[in-house]
């Protein structure tokens, strides 16, 4: 008898963990077969699969459920692989995760308004671009990699957050109109970063420029062998930081209001950028346009800015390129794909949001050091002239969409 107790108690408490600490994830085919073949128990849950022929171009997608203790483990098999950022979104609980799978089979209707893309701000917007430099990224970048790590749950990602907010705060506070205030999320102790300069009669429009504050190690000692982050993405926290600078030291007043956003929690599975879109849809905020930089410093293909098709907004894409062309002619712009859940913008995308990420280079000749201790200034050449061309894209971004009318 009492051997039975054993072991039936032996079986709950095995139970037990696992029910206690479920996570659930949507995957890429990709993501998933790589998981599959690392933990052959694992079956999905649920798949847009069946209805992917509905939306043209559509990958079907899986949902998972996971023990939570393995994520890190699930997120370095897949970036491993994929090589770059993302390829899947973390679920709060499974509803969320339907949910995930329900927008990504039948995408929801994005809100009605639409900026009217023309350019028109020449004035406010050369001298704006002429006075950003490369030295103040340079600091800025070697500032967040000399953080030993600023992995979403260690006690080195949260002082980060504070880091920055700090930061911003001392550039904003010379605007008159801005504020700089930390954003919580649940679970974790790394907060996500907010700037918002505030608009005037548009100021219920909603401009975001967004990077992620989170770095992480996949190789085998983990973050504790250090996790730099020095392209991926402090390059792109860096670049907003000089987008900040020149709104602040301009005194800029756009109509629309402008968030500039470092995100925490993006490594593993997008966490961060997914509470804030949510958020933002909950409330039915009218963000116009949103634009993520993640990894903008290596320069590993001929042409300097790489658009991403998938998972972005086409007519935001060509007021991108007609930005490039019309404030930065000497760059050359080249267009690739990046995959499910790549960075943050897919999770303004999965909430309707216009959304665009312009990148470092094709993403096969992409930075080879990342989410390692190997991705350092250094291993970026000891320059940040790449990511001014980002920073100046995303500024230009930023003053025309602001000020320009409905
Ligand atoms: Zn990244």
């Amino acid at each position: 008898m009492a051997k039975h107790i054993l072991i039936a108690a032996g079986l709950v408490l095995a139970a037990a963990p696992v029910l206690a600490q479920q996570s659930w994830l949507t995957a890429s085919e990709a993501s998933y077969r790589i998981l599959r073949r690392a933990m052959p128990e694992l079956s999905a849950r649920g798949s847009t699969a069946a209805a992917a022929g509905g939306v043209a171009g559509a990958e079907p997608i899986y949902l998972l459920q996971v023990r939570t203790s393995s994520i890190a483990r699930l997120s370095q098999l897949i970036h491993a692989e994929l090589k770059h950022c993302g390829g899947f979104m973390q679920h709060p609980d499974e509803s969320s995760g339907r949910r995930a799978l329900a927008r990504h089979a039948a995408p929801i209707v994005p809100l009605a308004l639409r900026p009217n893309y023309e350019i028109g701000n020449q004035a406010l917007v050369v001298p704006a671009l002429a006075s950003m430099g490369e030295k103040p990224i340079a600091q800025a970048i070697q500032d967040l990699s000399a953080f030993p790590d600023r992995f979403y749950s260690s006690a080195d990602g949260a002082r980060a957050s504070s880091w920055l907010r700090d930061t911003w705060a001392a550039l904003a506070g010379k605007h008159g109109n801005s504020t700089v205030e930390l954003y919580a999320h649940a679970g974790y102790g790394q907060a996500s970063v907010i700037a918002t300069i505030g608009g005037s009669d548009l100021a219920a429009e909603v401009i975001v420029l967004g990077a992620h504050l989170d770095s992480i190690n996949i190789s085998l000692g983990g973050n504790k062998s250090g996790a730099p982050g020095a392209d991926d993405d402090a390059s792109g926290v860096a670049a907003l930081t000089e987008v900040l600078r020149v709104i602040a030291e301009t005194r800029y007043a756009p109509r629309r209001t402008i968030k500039l956003i470092a995100y925490a929690a993006e490594e593993v599975g997008l966490r961060g950028s997914q509470d804030i879109a949510r958020a933002f849809r909950q409330t039915e905020t009218q963000v116009v346009g949103v634009l993520q930089l993640d990894m903008a410093n290596f320069k590993g293909s001929p042409k300097d800015i790489y658009l991403l098709s998938d998972y972005t907004d086409a007519a935001q894409n060509t007021f991108l390129a007609k930005l490039i062309e019309t404030y930065l002619p000497s760059l050359t712009v080249g267009i690739d794909r990046c995959g499910y859940a790549c960075s943050d913008h897919a999770s303004w995308h999965a909430e309707g949001y216009p959304a665009s990420m312009p990148f470092e280079s094709a993403l096969s000749q992409d930075n080879p050091h990342i989410h390692s201790k190997r991705d350092t200034y250094a291993n970026s050449g000891n320059q940040a002239a790449h990511a001014l061309k980002f920073a100046r894209l995303a500024a230009a971004f930023a003053l025309e969409l602001g000020g320009s009318g409905p």
